[in-house]
């Protein structure tokens, strides 16, 4: 075990990996990444891998185009694989009122140079001619999206930092952040301290376990989210958009093999962090939803499933940046169930952070601890709740 590292992160997931490979690629090779599993171990490898652009808020926008420019050319970023498929993105609303989300969505994105459409339901027939209609309001779509193999990500980004001086250590957990007269200056883990000047959390579901041992605890809720696959159809052809019913909170995306992989967002707390079970009883929902919005899917069987954690702040945006109970910690937590397709911008943002002084990539100040202490946190802001 070293003893020493300029900067420490906690956890390998998607997330402590991009950071570990923006600090290398800024210069900065003395990190050791502390993965007390495997990496992708965490909700990294329980995600259906979605990369898409469309937010109600700039921040996200901003997080999120940058992710989807890195992860769509991940090869050339970091010399590796991120399995990704580029696929349109569509999300449909399903009352008059809820249009106005989707204008909003559109307003902020053309700031950021996305290309996205409002559709009328005619016109969402036209590009996914197995979904129905007749209860759907409006959609939006932008053609800048995919989905990518999370695994692939966390490791790409860990084997390309690995290359550039970074130690990936895993089955190491760590104990507890320590720090003395305010200032962090390392961790304890069972094979003993290693100093840092500099620890990040990038613990996912288990952030506060690090967070606890400055005194403090981030207001997340812990999720559980099940993930439903069934067999290809015959008659609905492999590429269909990734798609998203805000109203009916369903979400769709295609194997390659045309199989699809059906979510159902409902907030249940998660029980078991490490291992979540299926809880099959829930597939009569989701194939319920499934069923109403695609009804060929009726003709299909359920061929796999699994299920994960994701960690939710109030506001639904994430918690990044520094924290006054301890100089040189860095919290890149509370991904609100998009971790993956923001893990480029927050890797570079908390890179910059702690090599520049300040994220001049992508301005993420509002997203730091202390909205929740003053109350400043922005109003429903992730991918369920803003359509208001
Ligand atoms: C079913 C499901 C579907 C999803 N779909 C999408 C999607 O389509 N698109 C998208 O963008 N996002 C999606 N997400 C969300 C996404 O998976 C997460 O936001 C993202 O993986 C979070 O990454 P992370 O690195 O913060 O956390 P994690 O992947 O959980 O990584 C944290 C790591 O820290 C390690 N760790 C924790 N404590 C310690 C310790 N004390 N010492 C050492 N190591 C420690 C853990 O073992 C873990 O490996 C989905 C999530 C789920 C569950």
């Amino acid at each position: 075990m070293a003893d020493r590292a300029d900067v420490v992160i906690v956890g390998g997931g998607v997330i402590g990996t991009s950071i570990a490979f923006h600090l290398t690629r800024l210069g900065l090779t003395d990190v050791l990444l502390l993965e007390r599993s495997q990496l992708a171990s965490g909700s990294t490898g329980r995600s259906v891998g979605i990369v898409e652009a469309t937010f109600g808020t700039d921040v996200n926008v901003a997080l999120a185009k940058l992710g989807y420019e890195e992860l769509s050319r991940f090869p050339e970023v970091t010399g590796y694989t991120a399995d990704f498929h580029p696929r349109p993105y569509l999300e449909t609303v399903g009352l008059e009122r809820h249009r106005a989300y989707l204008e909003r969505c559109i307003n902020i994105g053309r700031r950021h140079g996305l290309r996205q459409r409002l559709l009328k339901p005619e016109e969402i027939v036209e590009l996914f001619p197995e979904l129905r209609v007749d209860d759907i309001a409006a959609g939006l779509v932008n053609e800048e999206a995919g989905f990518c193999d999370p695994h692939s990500v966390a490791h790409g980004y860990a084997t390309a930092a690995k290359r550039m001086g970074a130690r990936i250590r895993t089955n190491v957990p760590v104990e507890r952040v320590l720090a003395e007269r305010g200032e962090v200056v390392g961790v304890l883990t069972a094979g003993g301290n290693v100093r840092a000047p500099v620890v990040v959390n990038a613990a996912g579901p288990w952030c506060n376990d690090l967070n606890r041992s400055l005194g403090f605890e981030l207001p997340v809720h812990l999720w559980q989210r099940q993930i439903f696959v069934t067999t290809p159809h015959p008659e609905i052809p492999r590429d269909r958009p990734i798609y998203i019913d805000l109203s009916g909170r369903f979400y769709f995306r295609q194997e390659l093999d045309g199989g699809c992989v059906l979510g159902l967002v409902e907030d249940i707390a998660a029980k078991d962090l490490a291992n979540p079970e299926t809880d099959w009883q829930f597939k009569t929902k989701v194939v319920e939803a499934a069923v109403h919005r695609v009804p060929k899917l009726a003709e299909t069987s359920i061929a796999n499933a699994w299920s994960g954690i994701v960690t939710f702040t109030p506001d639904q945006l994430p918690v990044l940046g520094p924290v006054r109970e301890a100089k040189g910690f860095y919290l890149a937590n509370g991904m609100s169930g998009y971790g993956v397709m923001i893990s480029p911008g927050v890797g570079l943002a908390i890179a910059e952070m702690i090599v520049r002084g300040d994220s001049r990539s992508v301005d993420v100040s509002a997203l730091s601890y202390e909205r929740f202490r003053s109350g400043t946190g922005a109003r429903g802001a992730g991918l369920w709740l803003s359509q208001g």
